[in-house]
């Protein structure tokens, strides 16, 4: 028994699973139907999704952003996750996967509190800031093309209030963050960005292995 994270075989991760993940049936049928789609890698895993529901009700946050919402099963679980009056505006690019992402908030009656703004995230997170809603977010999720994690850093770091939480899915990105000299800008930006995070003062930080590298970043 060392203390050091655990490396997960498949009979380990099944039996995390199945102690510890409540998956509503209509999150399930969502991930099912999400799974057949070409970019079915680009869904958080259940567990994920799980742990960013907790998130929301462990900060009491109230004000959501997320960048890269795909189908919606991450902003369906914070969304649940929310208090009456809370909100989550999503930023994504025009797909059709945006109409099955509508369909599941509407079944699951949370359409209302979530509004998704089809247009590169960049441009929406400085619309938000020119609105003035600089410091107004409590919690943003970052899961989107990975070029821009870095800038998407600097956008969250704006829009959260002191003591917000910027959350970056993928940041082990299946272990290719290893690679000296990649030839993958993605994987360039994200080995920028945590290099980066180490020593950014402006935050405190972990980085958790969960699905394939969940970095949390609070706004000091
Ligand atoms: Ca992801």
């Amino acid at each position: 028994m060392t203390a050091r994270t655990l490396n997960l075989d498949d009979s380990l991760y099944n039996y995390l699973l199945d102690v510890s993940l409540r998956e509503t049936p209509l999150l399930r049928r969502l991930r099912d139907e999400t799974q057949a789609l070409p970019m079915a890698r680009w869904q958080v895993a259940p567990e994920q999704g799980q742990f960013l529901a907790l998130l929301v009700k462990l900060t009491g946050a109230r004000r959501l952003l997320e960048v890269g919402t795909f189908t919606g099963y991450s902003a369906l679980c914070m969304a649940a996750a929310l208090p009456d009056d809370g909100s989550l505006i999503c930023c994504d690019i025009p797909g059709e996967y945006n109409a099955t992402a509508r369909r599941y908030w509407q079944e699951a009656g949370l359409a209302e509190c979530i509004d998704l703004r089809l247009a590169p995230a960049l441009q929406t997170l400085a619309q938000l800031e020119q609105q003035g809603q600089g410091g107004c977010f409590d919690l943003i999720f970052i899961d989107a093309d990975k070029a821009n994690y870095p800038a998407y850093l600097e956008s969250a770091l704006r829009l959260l209030r002191n003591g917000g939480l910027a959350v970056f899915d993928n940041t082990l990105w299946s272990g290719r963050v290893l690679e000296e000299n990649p030839a993958s800008e993605d994987t360039r930006a994200i080995q920028a960005l945590n290099r980066a995070l180490k020593d950014d003062s402006r935050v405190d930080l972990s980085l958790l292995p969960l699905g394939d590298g969940l970095t949390l970043c609070r706004k000091k």
